[in-house]
């Protein structure tokens, strides 16, 4: 029985030790092989055991590991900031970066209240956000984090600011279906300022397509352009949290290039670096820049290892790889195809009610019912149950449940790394076959279906 390590997700419960990983494989000790169709937590974009990006580490680490911000800067972060101002849409030229993604939310939230300080408008300071949602699990993150699970034992610690409700189609909030729903979900977020006050107001948070808290859902035609509209009529930051969405995972290099909208403020991490160190980036327009720079001149955040060279060498590699990879296209393309095999899988297995996403950030949600999209009941953990026989099956998914309001939801996630290949998106789906076979045969065994 052990008696101390590393504190695991389920204390007690057993967690395979991974050797080692090799494109969209990893090992454990045992000799087991798993197919990381989640990417990890959607992070490791470019697949596992990359040598180029081990290699530009250990040529950084040799060099310099680490510079603290309030002194240098380096080549290696300048090289990746000015990468990052090239990709960016619109005027958003200017990186500040952190170690998290909920670090990097927590940045926008302060530089968006900063910036209108600095105008002298002291009363805006509320973020707005929407539920079903999933910015980070620090305070400010989760404040901005419309996932009732995860606020759940901190709800007197935190900011209500989640009063925006979802565009949510499959079960839309206002029971209306597009188009003749006249967006209902977008004009709900012009509702919430009224309601608030413009004046209280500094930015609104979103992620471009819902992961974590719903799995993959895209708003209908129209959406963010509306948002951006009623933004820039109250004077409220727009912020994307590209942080899932971001660098190449929806098969578009960010989430907001589905759209034509460009946020003042973008957050990246998970596959900016892609899981080979800690690294994510708060990304500002000249606009918000340029006021902090006529009034304070600093942006009041920061982290020990903000802009550490070692870190921004791997994320550059990374960022190479992309490119001569031909990822961003790749996601598109193999996308289609997982979604094209899931919705075979769907004529097959009623308990499938929807499937969904852009790219290879897929969705697929659970029904126990398909004409009402009655969820299955919570204690049937349906997506739990999914999850597991496909763990047992050697394949991993994302687990995109417990962030919808009123519903526990069994929603879960296919992202695998960008670099798969067309016949392993068959091996996938050939294994997510036998396992909702599976699921069925134990739902049904249990009374359940
Ligand atoms: N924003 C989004 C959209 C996320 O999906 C996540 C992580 N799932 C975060 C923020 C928080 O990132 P981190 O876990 O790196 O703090």
């Amino acid at each position: 029985m052990e008696n101390r390590g590393v504190i695991k997700p389920m204390l007690g419960t057993h967690y395979p030790m991974i050797s080692h990983g090799k494109g969209i494989y990893l090992y454990d000790d045992q000799g087991k092989q798993y197919i990381d169709g989640s990417s990890g937590a959607v992070t490791v974009n470019i697949g596992h055991g990359v040598d180029e990006i081990a290699m530009a580490m250990a040529e950084q680490a040799s060099k310099v590991a680490f510079v603290y911000r309030s002194h240098f800067t380096s080549q290696a972060a300048e090289r990746l900031a000015n990468k990052l101002a090239d990709l960016a849409p619109g005027d958003l030229n200017w990186t500040f970066f952190v170690n998290s993604g909920s670090e990097a939310t927590e940045t926008a939230l302060k530089i968006a209240i900063q910036y209108f300080q600095e105008q002298g408008i002291t009363s805006k300071t509320k973020i707005l956000s929407r539920w079903t949602s999933y910015h980070g699990i620090t305070l400010g993150a989760l404040s901005m984090s419309g996932h009732l699970m995860r606020r759940a034992r901190f709800t007197d610690l935190l900011e209500d600011f989640p009063a925006v409700s979802a565009p949510y189609c499959y079960r839309c909030p206002f029971h209306s279906t597009y188009p003749g729903c006249g967006l209902q979900c977008g004009e709900d977020l012009e509702r919430a300022i009224l309601e608030i006050g413009a004046e209280n107001i500094a930015a609104f948070i979103f992620e471009p397509i819902i992961g974590a808290a719903g799995g993959a859902i895209a708003p209908p035609p129209g959406y963010y352009e509306k948002i951006q509209e009623i933004c820039h009529k109250y004077n409220i930051v727009t912020i994307a949290d590209e942080v899932m969405t971001g660098m190449g995972r929806t098969g578009k290099l960010f989430g907001v290039n589905h759209w034509n909208m460009t946020p003042d403020i973008m957050t990246l991490g998970k596959g900016l670096s892609a899981g080979y160190t800690p690294m994510a980036a708060t990304i500002v327009s000249d606009r918000i820049i340029s006021v902090i720079k006529q009034g304070t001149k600093s942006v009041m955040s920061g982290h020990t290892f903000s802009a550490n060279p070692l870190s921004a060498a791997a994320c550059c590699a990374v960022l190479d790889y992309v490119e001569s990879h031909h990822l961003v296209h790749n996601s598109e393309a193999r996308g289609e195809e997982m979604i094209t095999g899931l919705k075979e899988l769907m004529m097959k297995y009623a308990i499938i009610g929807d499937v969904r996403g852009k790219g290879l950030m897929v969705g697929v949600e659970f029904v126990s019912d398909l004409m009402t999209h009655r969820p299955f009941p919570a204690e049937a953990k349906v997506g739990e149950q999914f999850l597991s026989i496909c763990f047992e099956k050697g394949l991993i998914v994302y687990p995109a449940f417990g962030g919808v309001r009123g519903y526990e939801g069994d929603s879960i996630m296919i992202a695998p790394p960008l670099v798969v290949t067309s016949a392993q998106v068959k091996e996938i789906l050939n294994i997510m076959d036998e396992s909702l076979s599976e699921l069925m045969t134990r739902l049904i065994a249990s009374g359940r279906y």
